[in-house]
């Protein structure tokens, strides 16, 4: 495991905002920024898993977040936009963005994979990501110590047989960091990846079906990795790509 050990207030005062924060990796990390302090801007498809993770951060007493219903396979530049404006009048700017919200898309030979679900899998994973960015870097900007961090994978590193789309779209993740990180050097904005590794989520479990999911760390195990590059630890850290395994 990444070995860091966050400060109880490593965040405070922090605003980040998180997608797929409605379960999985995001709504663990979600909790674990709420915890240290951050007010967490809750962004995901569904929105009564955005309740809950709401619900469960404001019964523990944390900063209380705010729940962003956002479908990214339709999301379009004016919604970002919009976005970004309502945090502009809300906060005056934003310290931190973990795109963290993805599809698995379907497994198969490359040969078979059609054309509309090859496009979703992009879509969700890369183009809404870019967009995103895109739309909240001013807010970004406005902060003296910002941080975004992408959520690549194993396969975004390597590619591998049957991964298809989803495989494509995390080695397309790592280039927008790496054009972003190149183009953000020297500024108080960072961009940086993580590959989470394999983690107990309904993610894994669709790709790895046969597995005992207790074989595998649970999202709250691999945080460390995300609260060092989403606070101020890791301040001139930039363009590097992270494994929180
Ligand atoms: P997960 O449990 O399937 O969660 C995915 C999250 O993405 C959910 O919160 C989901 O929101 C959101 N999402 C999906 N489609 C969306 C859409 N159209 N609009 C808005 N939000 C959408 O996956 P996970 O395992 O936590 O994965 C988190 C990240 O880690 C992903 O980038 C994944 O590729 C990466 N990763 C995971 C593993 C692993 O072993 N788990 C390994 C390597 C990389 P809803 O709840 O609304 O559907």
């Amino acid at each position: 495991m990444f070995d860091y050990t966050a400060a109880p207030d490593l965040l405070k005062g922090r605003i980040i905002l998180i997608s797929g924060a409605g379960r999985g990796i995001g709504a663990a990390a979600a909790r674990a920024c709420a915890a240290r302090g951050a007010t967490v801007l809750l962004l995901g498809k569904t929105e009564k898993n955005l309740n809950l993770v709401y619900d469960e951060i404001c019964a523990a007493g944390h900063p209380e977040p705010v729940v962003i219903p956002l479908d990214l396979k339709t999301a379009t530049t004016a919604q970002f936009d919009e976005l970004g404006a309502m945090i502009e009048q809300e906060f005056g700017r934003l310290d931190g963005l973990l795109n963290n919200a993805s599809i698995l898309g379907p497994r198969m030979p490359m040969q078979q994979i059609p054309d509309d679900k090859f496009a979703e899998v992009m879509q969700v994973n890369v183009q809404a990501t870019f967009g995103l960015t895109r739309a909240l870097l001013p807010l970004l900007q406005l902060s003296e110590d910002a941080s975004v961090v992408f959520t690549s994978s194993g396969v975004g590193r390597k590619g591998r047989a049957y991964w298809g789309a989803y495989a494509v779209s995390k080695f397309a993740t790592e280039g927008l960091m790496q054009v972003l990180a190149d183009e953000l050097d020297e500024t108080h904005v960072r961009a940086n990846s993580v590959n989470p590794g394999a983690t107990r989520t309904s993610m894994r479990a669709a790709a790895y079906p046969g597995e005992h999911p207790n074989s595998n760390p649970a999202p709250e195990d691999i945080m460390p990795v995300y609260l060092y590059l989403l606070g101020p630890d890791s301040k001139g850290v930039n363009g590097q790509a992270l494994n929180a395994q």
